[in-house]
């Protein structure tokens, strides 16, 4: 039977996410700039993006005519000074993967891999020569990249990677898989890391490389806007000149994560947000019993629990975008965040779509997707397990990973 609840639901949550959750009004601590590029975001993700995600979840296909659209607003290149890019600062970008986070995390994930993943090594480890070549046609979102770290036997352990890359005169004979790589099928360029003479290097390789195959992971029930690939490398023929010079060893990796890393942090608070605010709108216009769902003390202490560790992440993240913008961040501080924002935003997401009764399961409310999508964010960028072991590491000096 048709219910006025089911009117435009995409509308109207649209409408209500508008005013955000800020409880410790965290929004004062923003300058004129941040707030400016958040709000050119945010009116973006509402008016073109939050139309388009519930079909592509249901297809599992990304919405490729954001990408022109991502580009023309300077989304891409945010740490990149020069080379066509407007660098902004970690606090910005945080934003900027709040509100896109908010909408849907396989959108926050193409942005991330493209700006933390794959332009920051370009810009900060590759030769003057790829850096004129790559930045400023992913800055005009021209060309997509995508960071290849993670093999079928090796995700949490990385060292122990097998892809390999072996000299041959003026090239390289790169061999090996990699696998979960997100926009890897979408990819012109991928950054892919691997072995040379048993030190771990950075090389790019061009989509068109004759013994490189991407071909897209299928059948996933989470991040499915997300184009997530299994990347395959048979004798590729890998000029000299791709192998980004200042790229050694895992420090280099790590220096790479810890950008992604703050990013899911704040993806994962803008996913919560979104639930936090349906699951809101929601209690108070339904009525069960004779008085809207809002009016229980029971939800209201689940709503209390949701803005609570919504404005713990939202301080927590703030304040992580600033010590980064002054290179004070530390990894197991990013550890921290990510591991917190992304438990939280799960709890968070059970909670709201408990809140919608039956409707929390339909795509249109938005719920169901941020809950199945925060599953795979628990996991890529490290695991909660690996996280709590990082900060332990930290506080005891020992490591327990093995
Ligand atoms: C949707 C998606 C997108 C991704 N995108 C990318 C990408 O773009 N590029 C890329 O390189 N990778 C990507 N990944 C891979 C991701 O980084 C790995 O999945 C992740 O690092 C975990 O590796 P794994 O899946 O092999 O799990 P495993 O490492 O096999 O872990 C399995 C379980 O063991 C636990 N575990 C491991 N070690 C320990 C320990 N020492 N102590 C206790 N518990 C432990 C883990 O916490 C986990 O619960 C993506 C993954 C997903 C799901």
């Amino acid at each position: 039977m048709h219910h006025p609840l089911d009117e435009g639901p995409s509308e109207r949550v649209n409408k209500g996410v508008r005013e955000m959750v800020d409880y410790f009004q965290v929004e004062g601590f923003l300058n004129e700039e941040e707030k400016g590029f958040r709000n050119k975001v945010r009116k973006f993700v509402d008016e073109e993006c939050m139309p388009l995600m519930a079909t592509h979840f249901d297809s599992g296909t990304f919405p490729m005519e954001l990408i022109p659209r991502m580009a023309e607003m300077g989304l891409f290149g945010l740490h990149v000074d020069g080379y066509g890019c407007t660098q902004a600062s970690h606090t910005i970008y945080g934003l900027v993967c709040q509100e896109l986070g908010r909408c849907d995390s396989g959108l926050r994930a193409m942005f991330s891999v493209q700006n933390s993943l794959v332009m920051y090594p370009i810009y900060a480890f590759g030769s003057e020569e790829q850096k004129v070549r790559w930045l400023p046609e992913m800055a005009r979102g021209r060309a997509i990249g995508c960071f290849g770290l993670s093999e079928p036997d090796f995700g949490s352990n990385p060292s122990g990677m097998e892809t390999r890359a072996v000299k041959q005169g003026d090239h390289y004979l790169l061999n090996g898989s990699k696998t979960w790589i997100t926009n890897g099928s979408i990819a012109r360029v991928a950054l892919v890391w691997a072995k040379i003479d048993d030190e771990i290097r950075a090389i790019l390789v061009e989509a068109r490389t004759p013994g490189f195959q991407a071909t897209l992971i299928q059948r996933k029930f989470s991040y499915r806007t997300s184009p997530t690939s299994l990347l395959i490398f048979e004798d590729c023929k890998i000029p000299e000149e791709n192998l980004l010079p200042g790229a050694r060893g895992l420090k280099s990796v790590l220096s790479c994560l810890n950008y992604a890393r703050y990013g899911v942090a704040c993806g994962a608070l803008g996913s919560a947000i979104a639930c936090y605010k349906v699951a809101e709108i929601f209690a108070r216009k339904r009525e069960v019993f004779g008085k809207p769902v809002a009016s229980y003390q029971l939800v209201q202490e689940k709503l209390v629990r949701m803005v609570l560790e919504i404005t713990k992440a939202q301080l927590l993240t703030c304040h992580l975008g600033r010590l980064l913008d002054r290179h004070q961040a530390r990894p197991s501080q990013i550890s921290m965040a990510k591991l917190n924002n992304v438990r939280e935003a799960m709890k968070i997401a059970r909670t709201a779509r408990d809140i919608l009764g039956g409707r929390g399961i339909l795509a249109d409310h938005h719920v169901i997707r941020h809950l199945c999508d925060l599953e795979a964010v628990s996991t890529l960028e490290g695991t909660e397990s690996i996280h709590t072991l990082i900060i332990g590491q930290d506080l005891t000096g020992i490591s327990a990973f093995y």
